[in-house]
């Protein structure tokens, strides 16, 4: 079913995010998985060509496009090539800005959004803690007020980016007593004394994003560095995690749909019992199955898509769209490692390393038993 969101302009900014993709990244893929980073030179190309900034406002360096459909374009493109690649920029051009451009003050975007839109430095934004990350409003990393600044103390884990983050923004509790709205957001920067980091960690796939923990011990920060209001640090995030979901579900469901594509692809070609294997009846039907689940799911997201870049789309909705693009895509990839036999398990197939990748969508950005919780309790359950 063609797809019939997409402007002439979108496609062709889609033109220029492949060739980004085919010059800069493809041909450095497997740099990226030794190194388990994105290198700097790749964040200031995917800067210079102008895909970090699409919704920072062009007097702080971006684009200032006030239409999310380029950002999904973006986000659709590189997913295509690569779903931990994808995240890392998602993190930092779609995820983090927001905050920063909605809550910043003047002074605040000035500091930070250039250099963001550049490519000059990286964002991450830290919530989940090693004690949790469902229970967000439960988070005890605390910023204490020390005269005229803060102090931070506490640990994050699984921060995406946060390796080589030189900008994170960090959810802490400043009023222990207040619960969700004792929460509030800071900017810690690269090279404040006290913050560390630990190492790359070691994940089952996605081994090109810098995943890591990060450590604040007495980390002092100003006012300067407080995003948004104190105690209002849960409701931003709240306010904002639709766009981080619905910027998951648009990856989950482009890279899928590649897969699948380059699935078709070899089941044609590959032989037993003397015909293809694709056209053996059972496969046939599992790949009908998979198609008609792809572009189905496909269609929701679409739909959310164009409420998104309306402001009508509810947390409820970007929820399922989350939760159920991430399982169609688990789903379909296991199917299509199985159509590839005994290749669908070696790591230089891309179906294999798709299908590893593809794991952590159910858990990340809110799992699937967190969406389903969010979808009940709109149910009046
Ligand atoms: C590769 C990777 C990158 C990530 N990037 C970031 C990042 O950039 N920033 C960031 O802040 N976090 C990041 N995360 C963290 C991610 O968002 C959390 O892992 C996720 O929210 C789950 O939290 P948890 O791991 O603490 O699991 P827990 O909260 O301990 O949950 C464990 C299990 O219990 C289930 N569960 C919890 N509560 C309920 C409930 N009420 N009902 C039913 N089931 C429940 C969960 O669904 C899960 O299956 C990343 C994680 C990974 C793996």
């Amino acid at each position: 079913m063609p797809r019939n969101i997409y402007s002439e302009d979108h496609e062709s900014f889609r033109a220029s995010v492949r060739e980004f993709v085919e010059r800069t990244l493809r041909p450095r893929a497997e740099e990226m998985v030794r190194d388990k980073c994105i290198a700097r030179d790749m964040w200031r190309e995917a800067g210079k060509q102008g895909f970090l900034g699409l919704d920072i406002p062009e007097e702080y360096g971006g684009a200032g496009i006030d239409d999310y459909l380029f950002n999904a374009v973006c986000s659709e493109e590189i997913s295509k090539f690569n779903a931990a690649v994808s995240s890392c920029f998602g993190i930092h051009s779609d995820v983090c800005p927001p905050y920063i451009v909605d809550l910043g003050t003047p002074e605040q975007k000035q500091r930070w959004l250039p250099d963001m839109a550049a490519g000059e430095k990286i964002c991450a934004i830290a919530m989940t803690e090693p004690s949790g990350g469902s229970d967000l409003a439960a988070l005890k990393t605390t910023a204490v007020r020390d005269g005229d600044g803060w102090v931070i103390n506490g640990s994050k884990t699984f921060i995406t980016n946060g390796f080589q983050a030189d900008l994170v923004i960090v959810a802490t509790r400043t009023d222990p007593a207040k619960g969700a709205k004792g929460i509030t957001l800071f900017m810690v920067e690269d090279g404040m004394a006290g913050f560390t980091r630990g190492r790359k960690l070691d994940k089952v796939g996605q081994e090109e994003s810098d995943t890591a923990e990060l450590f604040f011990d007495n980390v002092r920060v100003s006012d300067e560095n407080r995003i948004g209001e104190e105690g209002m640090g849960f409701i931003a995030m709240m306010q904002r995690l639709p766009q981080e979901r619905v910027g998951a579900a648009v990856s989950n469901i482009s890279h899928v749909a590649q897969i699948l594509a380059e699935t078709l692809d070899y089941v044609k070609e590959r032989k037993a019992f003397g015909q293809s294997i694709g056209s053996l009846q059972h496969n046939k039907f599992k790949l009908a199955e998979m198609v008609t689940r792809v572009e189905v799911t496909q269609a929701y997201v679409d739909d959310c898509l164009v409420a998104h870049a309306n402001g009508t789309l509810t947390s409820v909705d970007a929820a399922k769209a989350k939760w159920f693009s991430a399982q169609v895509q688990n789903d379909v990839l296991d199917e299509c490692v199985q159509l590839y036999g005994g290749y669908g398990f070696m790591n230089e197939y891309r179906v294999a390393r798709a299908w590893r990748d593809a794991r952590v969508t159910k858990i990340w950005a809110g799992s699937n038993e967190i969406m389903k919780e969010l979808i009940g309790r709109d149910l009046g359950l």
